[in-house]
């Protein structure tokens, strides 16, 4: 096992891990911009080595000073958290050129599932469903339409590297082609530098349902069931939960065993998330994160795992030790994401939280890296806390994090509590009645009334 393990990301994922590093006896070494100088994640670490200015640009993705870091301090690991460099190829392969491991996936399969044209090539060489649309790289506007003809209106262009829901446009019907085909690669070339797209048929109500898969190094593979994220804005997920209210055990038990042979067969390693679109009992795979979610916690809750612990092992080379039978659901877990925003419009609203106390008691968990006093720095992700509540029934999860949004304050700073507030109240969300699109015609009728 690692004696010291370099976390390269800030916030509450950097404490995440080094709470489950502290657990099994591993050193940590935090990294940090001049921004982040106050942060708890470097004030809760063994070491920590400042990086680089505040722009994450020259700080959380500079490779070499994050290199450095791990070399002066005798690293023997790399976390690369969410975001950032976790998705990165030429980083897991420069860390491995470095002597280190890299705690994640290879590099070829970062790679091959950052590329969403071929992720969707070899899932379905593997025997993934998919959402109908085209074969692959559209070559130009003509075969867009007869691929559109093809799988019916409305449908969807996606850029081959796209990620945040950039570089993806509809077109309702013919008339909007040749608009969605130019918007979407236009907007693909500028966000990722590469301006190919592919088609998919546009599905008008599914939920966004992913699996949560392990790999070890030696050809074990299992997974922990599903997360509903269907709860998005601007295809950004605010509220999630584990299991889907939607999925039957039967369903879950036969996208697992199709998620699982397949993700065995491509020899895949440590944490990965297959996403699909669920529509009339239909799965459709999207695309797979290649790293651990930021939703994980709700996986964690129903299934007593700590993902981030057997990342490290599986990284350190051990077995998993256990098979898909030992893996049991147990009850319901949701996650509200609370970022400072303005609840209604969603702007950014960094600033000082003068005041903060955490939610607790019987099944409350919160993951956060703030404090009382701490100045949110304008430069990165607005999510602050992620508020994780795990209760016997999914009735019983909702009263449970009804009851700890009350019992949290932070004061200083507008957050997203007040819209969870109402999401959790609404009749339609309490009986599990919604889809991608619920969130934001909700929001659109908040604003209205
Ligand atoms: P990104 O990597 O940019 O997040 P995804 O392919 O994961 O892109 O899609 C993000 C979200 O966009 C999905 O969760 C879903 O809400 C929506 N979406 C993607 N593909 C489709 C589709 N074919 N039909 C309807 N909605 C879609």
């Amino acid at each position: 096992m690692f004696s010291k393990i370099l976390i390269a990301n800030r916030g509450e994922i950097a404490l995440r891990i080094q709470r489950a590093c502290r657990e099994m006896g591993i050193k940590t070494v935090a990294v940090h911009s001049t921004a982040d100088a106050d942060a708890m994640h470097v004030r809760l670490a063994d070491e920590a080595v400042c990086i680089g200015p505040p722009s994450s640009r020259d700080s959380y993705l500079n490779v070499a000073a994050i290199l450095s870091a791990a070399t002066i301090t005798g690293a023997e690991a790399i976390h690369p958290g969410y975001g950032f460099l976790s998705e990165n190829a030429e980083f897991a392969e420069t860390v491995e050129e470095h002597g280190l491991a890299f705690i994640g996936p290879t590099a070829q399969h970062i790679r091959m599932m950052g590329d969403k044209i071929t992720a969707k090539t070899t899932m379905r060489e593997l025997g993934v469903p998919l959402v109908p649309g085209s074969d692959g790289a559209l070559p130009d506007l003509q075969s867009a339409r007869e691929v559109a003809e093809r799988v019916g209106y409305p449908v969807l262009i996606k850029a081959a590297a796209g990620g945040g829901g950039r570089g993806m446009k509809v077109a309702k019907t013919a008339d909007e082609i040749e608009e969605a085909w130019t918007v979407a690669r236009t907007e693909a070339r500028a966000a990722f530098g590469n301006d190919e797209v592919y088609l998919e048929k546009y599905l008008n109500r599914p939920r966004h349902i992913e699996l949560q898969i392990l790999g070890d190094a030696h050809g074990n593979v299992v997974h922990f069931g599903e997360r509903d994220c269907s709860l998005q804005r601007r295809h950004q997920k605010l509220l999630e939960e584990a299991g889907s209210p939607a999925l039957t055990d039967a369903e879950r038990e036969e996208i697992g065993r199709t998620s699982t042979e397949a993700l065995a067969r491509m020899g895949y390693r440590n944490a990965g998330t297959l996403e699909f679109l669920y529509q009339d009992g239909q799965f459709c795979f999207i695309e797979m994160n290649t790293r651990l979610q930021v939703e994980h916690p709700v996986t964690e809750m129903v299934c007593s795992v700590d993902l981030v612990r057997e990342q490290i092992r599986i990284a350190a080379g051990e077995k998993l030790g256990y098979t898909q039978k030992d893996i049991k659901m147990s009850g319901h877990a949701i996650e509200c994401r609370i970022n400072a925003e303005n609840p209604a419009t969603f702007a950014p609203s960094p600033g000082t939280v003068n005041v903060f106390h955490a939610p607790g008691g019987l099944g409350v968990r919160m993951d956060s890296a703030l404090y009382a006093g701490y100045r949110i720095p304008p430069y990165y992700d607005s999510m602050i806390a992620k508020l994780i509540v795990h209760a016997p029934t999914r009735q019983e999860a909702i009263a449970r994090m009804q009851r700890a949004l009350d019992e949290c304050v932070v004061d200083g700073v507008q957050t997203v509590i007040p819209l969870h507030r109402k999401i959790l109240a609404d009749p339609s969300f309490q009986k599990g009645d919604y889809t991608i699109h619920w969130l934001e015609n909700f929001v659109a009728e908040q604003t209205k009334s």
